[in-house]
């Protein structure tokens, strides 16, 4: 039987169909990894059900928003491609852009403040990108992504509220099923919600019975409250091992609070000390390294927050980690 999503709200979003996501996989195939899906031995002893781990923390660059991006990017125009893609981002998905841009044959500027490591303008000019540092803030940034749009044309691909950013992670949904398709349940991170907007609208166009879970941190997670106050809301952002799952959904929110909240069917929250068991599990059990929003699934596991009826799906979203700050994690031994 088809479950109701969260809020019980029928699916009236400007949704997307099966369709996007099989033009997306076609246009990405041979410029992303198709990752492996394996048997994880100990958590399937210990949830008494088969339990796959999707492996897309080993996907180039590191994290699924290669599949997002470089949908985006093939998905532009030639005029629009030799403009270039301009964005704001330090993290997964300036990553994404650089690496999707450079194998498109496109500029990408990417403009941070003077805030930012330098390990991580080091890690996005490797890429291949043009990095421009301006001012003290994020928002200070913002405005010079908005002058080079303005101004000299270029085109800016957000994170996760962009059809086509939606499809390309579907891609990673039509993999899982392909792969196992008897599953019942899906951890997926929640964090914009592109990542499981896309997932969900893939499995659920072939298997509405699969239920799709979302997992999130404790600490600032704005679809969560978004969710819970039937509009998108600003939470207050508060550093957490789960740093790709930070920040806003944007009060403007277009696609994935409603493709959320009429596909998702339960939202799990974590604490720190959870979501770090989550990547010592990962790096002792699986002989993973795994960020920490890359983990959040296996922590949900393991703090004993699913339950589930038949096969469980765990997508290690990311594997971009301070290898400083992963060693001092791990160090404390085997969980
Ligand atoms: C961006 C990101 C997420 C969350 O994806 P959304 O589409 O914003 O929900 C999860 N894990 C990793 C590693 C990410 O980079």
């Amino acid at each position: 039987m088809p479950r109701a999503g969260l809020g019980h709200h029928p699916v009236t979003a400007p949704f997307f169909g099966l369709g996007q996501i099989e033009v997306a996989r076609k246009r990405i195939d041979g410029h992303v990894r198709r990752t492996f899906t394996d048997l994880s031995p100990s958590l399937s002893n210990r949830m008494g059900q088969p339990v796959w781990l999707k492996l897309e923390h080993q996907q180039i660059t590191g994290s699924f928003k290669l599949r997002g991006a470089t949908n985006a990017v093939l998905a532009l125009d030639d005029a629009a491609r030799a403009r270039g893609i301009v964005a704001v981002s330090t993290g997964n998905h300036g990553r994404a852009l650089a690496h999707a841009a450079r194998q498109a044959g496109a500029r990408a500027v990417i403009c941070m403040s003077n805030l930012v490591p330098q390990a991580k303008i080091d890690g996005i000019a490797a890429l291949g990108a043009e990095i421009r540092i301006i001012g003290h803030s994020q928002d200070e940034a913002q405005r010079e992504v908005d002058r080079l749009i303005a101004e000299d044309g270029m085109t800016t691909i957000p994170p996760f509220d962009h059809p086509e950013v939606i499809a390309g992670q579907g891609t990673l949904g039509l993999e899982l099923l392909d792969d196992v398709p008897d599953v019942d349940t899906v951890l997926v991170q929640l964090s914009g919600g592109g990542l499981i907007s896309g997932v969900a609208a893939a499995i659920k166009a072939h298997r509405p019975d699969m239920r799709i879970i979302g997992i999130t941190m404790e600490r600032g997670a704005a679809m969560h409250a978004s969710l819970r106050a039937g509009k998108p809301v600003e939470v207050e952002e508060l550093p957490t091992l789960a740093d790709s799952l930070g920040g806003g959904i944007g009060l403007d929110n277009r696609f994935t609070f409603a493709m959320t909240r009429a596909l998702v069917d339960d939202v799990i929250l974590l604490s720190e000390e959870e979501i770090a068991a989550g990547i010592c599990h990962c790096y002792y059990r699986e002989g993973q390294i795994v960020e920490g929003s890359g983990s959040v699934g296996v922590a949900a596991l393991l703090a004993n927050k699913v339950r589930s009826n038949g096969p469980i799906a765990v997508i290690l979203s990311g594997g971009n980690i301070d290898m400083t700050d992963h060693r001092t994690l791990v160090c404390g031994g085997a969980p």
